[in-house]
């Protein structure tokens, strides 16, 4: 073989991991084939919270939403529905919508097809053996794609957002949090919050921040007439 094939035949190898991950992540978010980052034709503003359900965190945060009687969309980790069921169940039981996160808090890019199947349909499992129903929705950690996403997540919406605020981050908590959520349009955004802090990269007590600024948020927003709904049903 002559050298400058093989060099080409190298390059392309070494590039393959970047194409499968990121490269994937980068084509799928731009053609938005399949995501769902906004709410169409719909007023109101879709509450949505990932890694959960977390024991402490989530259930103050089913009585925050209770007492507004705000039903809201949980992207949760099977691992974490396995070990607090109840949490789970009430969730249901509270009307809340329950999404698949990942079984564990893995990355897509670092997954083979088969290890993403793997992930998806544990968490799949673990939440039809607590409250009974097939979940839907897909919303991958980090946001974060890979080339088999398309294909092994077939039955789900891909669900993303339209305003984040670091709230993994104690320090964004409490300078940006309140602020951003004030300036959240109330019409079609999907706002992405955190119910557990213990995932890489978060703070352990920031879910403790979050809600105190979500309730400050809500008791204004409530007042003022914004709309809060799940993010079910809604189109693409
Ligand atoms: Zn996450």
């Amino acid at each position: 073989m002559k050298k400058q094939n093989l060099a080409w035949i190298t390059g392309v190898i070494a590039l393959l991991p970047f194409a499968y991950g990121m490269g994937a992540t980068a084509l799928i978010r731009k053609t938005r084939y399949r995501i769902t980052q906004q709410l169409d034709e719909r007023k109101g503003i879709a509450l949505t919270f990932d890694d959960g359900p977390h024991p402490v965190y989530t259930m103050q945060l089913l009585d925050l939403l209770k007492r507004y009687q705000i039903k809201a969309t949980f992207f949760v980790l099977g691992q974490n529905v396995r070990q607090y069921p109840n949490v789970v169940e009430r969730m249901h039981k509270e009307g809340h919508q329950i999404g698949i996160h990942h079984d564990r808090h893995t990355s897509s890019w670092l997954l083979t097809p088969s290890q993403l199947s793997h992930e998806i349909k544990e968490t799949h499992r673990a939440i039809v053996n607590v409250t009974g129903e097939s979940p839907i929705l897909y919303r991958p950690p980090w946001g974060l794609l890979n080339a088999a996403t398309l294909f092994v997540t077939k039955p789900y919406q891909i669900i993303l957002w339209s305003h984040v605020f670091q709230d993994w981050k104690i320090e964004s908590c409490k300078s940006g949090l309140l602020e951003g959520l004030r300036n959240t349009p109330a019409e079609g955004s999907i706002v992405l919050l955190h119910d557990d802090g213990t995932n890489r990269g978060a703070d352990d007590e920031a879910p403790a921040y979050m809600l105190d600024r979500l309730s400050i948020y809500l008791e204004e927003a409530v007042a003022e007439g914004v709309e809060f709904v799940p993010v079910n049903g809604l189109k693409r």
